[in-house]
């Protein structure tokens, strides 16, 4: 079976090779070794000046960048699942939040987040998602932060990463903290969440120390000396080291490069048979499709040709589907995805199976056909 889900996604062979090793104790100058090593890679490739790793999934990581950096009230954009997500951890920990609703196919306007902070001035942590994965959708983020800082450089700009940072170079130079998660574009089993921080954030962060295990201050503390105020999940950071140092060979930039002609190729490729991409600004991180049969699409794509993709979440659990993009992704696996998606079309009486998908995504990705 095939795994085309946008998280978690496949782990490579060397990743899986590298954690089959004996677990060793973290509070040695082995680990401390590789946790510095890995340390230092994730502050080039996030390109923040500081950066933390959390056992936990992904959420966690959401979690404690509200609670370590909101301190009054936080402007949560909710186009999908996990900008609701930000709304949710507020409202658990009765952190003030005014939520920015958007359909799921909409990136959020920078007038309208202006609008929002101008008559609260009390705003001080504007959270985003960057790929917001229940849509498939890419906001400006760069362009939002940027603005943001322009009018309060003390707003904190939270960027839930999760599905962008591997998938493409962010710019941060507005991004106060940027999340990311082990299980997506880092290809690695789920269970490990990073966070950059900018220097004010950092500031933020020690001026006013909050929380227990999510306490951003005592791990900012241990993590300079390349250790974690628990146990670290020292098998998955012996795992990211093998990934950084996978990707590293050809480089982070080609590594970029390749995802997107796959991601732009894809997507050409399912227009060709008449599908409706549904976001209006898609991320590169998936292709997503509505379709009123998604869910019969994705049954047959399963069961007879060995494709396993996403639906949709709530609503649109049905009515979507969505075709992972992230990481290291062999152009004949995404091809047979794409092969497999057709032929169900075929299959559900909805277009004749010509070859088509597959004839433009290979004239594309490979023979670089506009
Ligand atoms: C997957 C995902 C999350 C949630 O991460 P978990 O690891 O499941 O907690 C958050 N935000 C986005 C954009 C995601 O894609």
């Amino acid at each position: 079976m095939l795994l085309f889900t946008p998280g978690p996604t496949p782990t490579p062979e060397v990743i899986r090779a590298a954690m089959s090793v004996p677990t060793i104790h973290h509070r040695t100058p082995e680990f401390e070794e590789i946790f510095k090593t890995v340390r230092e890679k994730l502050i080039k490739i996030m390109n923040m000046p500081e950066v933390l790793m959390l056992a936990s999934s992904g959420t966690g990581a959401m979690e404690a960048a509200v609670t370590n950096l909101c301190k009054s009230r936080a402007l949560s954009i909710n186009a999908g699942k996990f900008g609701e997500r930000f709304g949710k951890i507020c409202k658990a920990f009765d952190i003030a939040c005014t939520e920015l609703k958007y359909s799921w196919d909409t990136p959020a306007s920078i007038e309208d987040i202006l609008r929002e902070i101008d008559k609260n001035p009390e705003i001080d942590v504007l959270c985003i998602q960057i790929c917001e994965s229940a849509g498939g959708l890419r906001h400006d983020v760069e362009g939002i932060a940027k603005a943001v800082k322009s009018i309060n450089k003390d707003i904190m700009v939270i960027a839930d990463g999760i599905t962008a940072v591997g998938v493409e170079k962010i710019d941060t130079a507005h991004i106060d903290v940027l999340i990311t998660g082990s299980q997506k574009a880092f290809m690695l089993p789920p269970g490990l969440a990073m966070i950059g921080l900018s220097g004010a954030a950092v500031k933020k962060i020690e001026s006013a120390p909050r929380g227990f295990y999510f306490n951003l201050a005592s791990e900012l503390k241990s993590q300079r000396k390349n250790t974690t105020a628990y146990t670290a999940a020292t098998t998955l950071i012996i795992g990211l080291r093998a990934m950084l140092e996978l990707i590293e060979k050809e480089g982070f930039e080609k590594f970029y490069e390749d995802t997107k002609t796959r991601a732009l190729s894809a997507k050409a490729a399912l227009e060709a048979i008449g599908l409706k991409i549904y976001p209006k600004s898609p991320a590169l991180a998936m292709n997503t499709v509505y379709h009123e049969r998604a869910k019969e699409i994705r049954a047959v794509a399963k069961k007879r040709y060995g494709v396993n993709i996403a639906g949709g979440q709530d609503e649109l659990k049905d009515k979507l589907f969505r075709i992972n993009n992230m990481g290291l992704i062999a152009p004949y696996e995404i091809a047979w995805a794409l092969n497999a998606v057709e032929l169900a079309l075929d299959e559900l009486g909805e277009r004749a199976y010509d070859g088509a998908a597959n004839r433009v995504f290979v004239s594309k990705f490979f023979k670089g056909v506009k």
